[in-house]
């Protein structure tokens, strides 16, 4: 089953496929990296794992949203630690839920832990959708509520964004108002993935207070984190008014943790209480640790933001003076007007090592991009550049 050290190096080279690529070019150092590691590792995985991994390693990886440096020192610190209850069932947890109660100021009745925030945006979906009912939203956002209503059989209207790309509170209030009876739950994502943009404080208050009252509003912060807009305001405080309102966060952003999977709700206890039959509880017990150090470590928090938005504004700085658009972020994403159809050019970064992220129809003409590290940023730069090669200008007469 193993191959040879050698076999399988040489192997990979040509499977990986980066025949395009020049010698000496930002690729060679991190494909000649996770060819290493994975020879460090050749006599426990197979040949096709390793495959994937080198794959996997090598690529410049901006199409997911994640943080590219990894975890807090101060998370990875605390995991270390609770691996002496990993053999242990009824183990301490570090006392994750009064820890995010408490950083939010509500009780731990409002708190509900998912696998992720995309596990609460599926037990969302699962609890307020049966007996056909309707998902409200926009197109293009986050689409995990959707796929899981459509396996469900529930419906979604979807709502088209703005000329600007913004999200229409007065289209959201009029629909939620029209279609009061078939509504289960709005899903508001902000800000919002793909687009990268807000809804203010204030347009969410006008939304609330537009809606039927009864009618449930889910806030998705995935990346709260990153906005730096003081007209931005997370909702958790609506929880606390009572107000039907079920906010998700993730621990997979500035945390840096996706891998790990833990994410919550913030909502009234009669929505977690509905919430909870379809919840897995299955969160394991060393990234409860590492999340509560990670609340705690504003420091660490600060540091990952500002390493972020470094990174994301020399990118777009670069990409703007190449002459192409970029929507104005709030987030460690943002969309490039490529002026052309995206899945060719999504094709043509992977052939050069770099993974952006899919296409998010209506807006096939955008492609977005991850913030990624310093290296990983160069390389998309470098590939920008060949995809898009500058059009020569026009002397005069000719
Ligand atoms: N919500 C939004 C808007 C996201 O972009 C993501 C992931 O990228 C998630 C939720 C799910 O994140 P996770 O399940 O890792 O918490």
């Amino acid at each position: 089953m193993h191959l040879s050290r050698r076999g399988f190096v040489t192997g990979l080279a040509s499977a990986v496929g980066y025949a395009g690529l020049r010698p000496g070019n930002l690729l060679a150092a991190p494909v000649a990296a996770a060819k290493k590691a994975a020879s460090d590792v050749s006599a426990i995985i197979t040949a096709a794992a390793k495959k994937r991994m080198v794959e996997y390693d090598g690529m410049a990886k901006m199409s997911s949203n994640e943080n590219p440096w990894g975890p807090l020192p101060s998370v990875m610190d605390a995991m270390n630690y609770a691996w002496k209850y990993a053999n242990r069932y009824g183990y301490p947890d570090g006392g994750l839920v009064e820890a995010i109660a408490d950083h939010h100021k509500v009780k731990p009745e409002n708190i509900l832990l998912g696998a992720g925030s995309g596990e609460i945006l599926d037990v969302m979906a699962l609890a307020f959708l049966q007996g056909n009912k309707k998902v409200l939203g926009v197109e293009p956002t986050y689409s995990t509520v959707y796929q899981r209503a459509s396996q469900i059989k529930a419906e979604a209207i979807k709502l088209p964004l703005n000329k600007d790309y913004s999200q229409s509170i007065p289209a959201f209030i009029e629909a939620a108002n029209k279609h009061a009876s078939e509504i289960g739950f709005i899903y508001l994502c902000n800000p919002n993935n793909p687009t990268g943009l807000i809804v203010s404080k204030a347009e969410v208050k006008q939304l609330l207070d537009g809606i039927p009252k009864d009618m449930p509003v889910m806030i998705d912060e995935a990346y709260h984190h990153f906005v730096q807009d003081p007209n931005y305001g997370p909702s958790a405080d609506y929880v606390i008014e009572g107000r039907p309102v079920v906010i998700a966060r993730t621990f997979s952003k500035i945390f840096g943790i996706a891998a790990m999977r833990l994410g919550y709700a913030v909502a009234p206890p009669a929505l977690i209480q509905k919430m909870k039959p379809y919840s897995m509880s299955s969160i394991n017990s060393i990234v409860k640790w590492g999340a509560v150090a990670g609340l705690a470590d504003t420091a660490g928090q600060k540091r990952m933001l500002d390493m972020t938005i470094k990174n994301r504004d020399k990118a777009i700085a670069e990409v703007k003076a190449l002459g192409y658009e970029v929507l104005p972020t709030e987030t460690n994403f943002y969309m490039v007007g490529i002026r052309r159809e995206v899945q060719p050019v999504i094709d043509e970064f992977k052939k050069r090592g770099v993974a952006v992220g899919r296409p998010f129809p209506p807006m096939t003409q955008h492609l977005r991009v991850s913030v990624g590290t310093d290296q990983e940023t160069a390389r998309f730069i470098a590939a920008f550049k060949e995809i898009f090669p500058a059009t020569p200008r026009t002397t005069a007469g000719a």
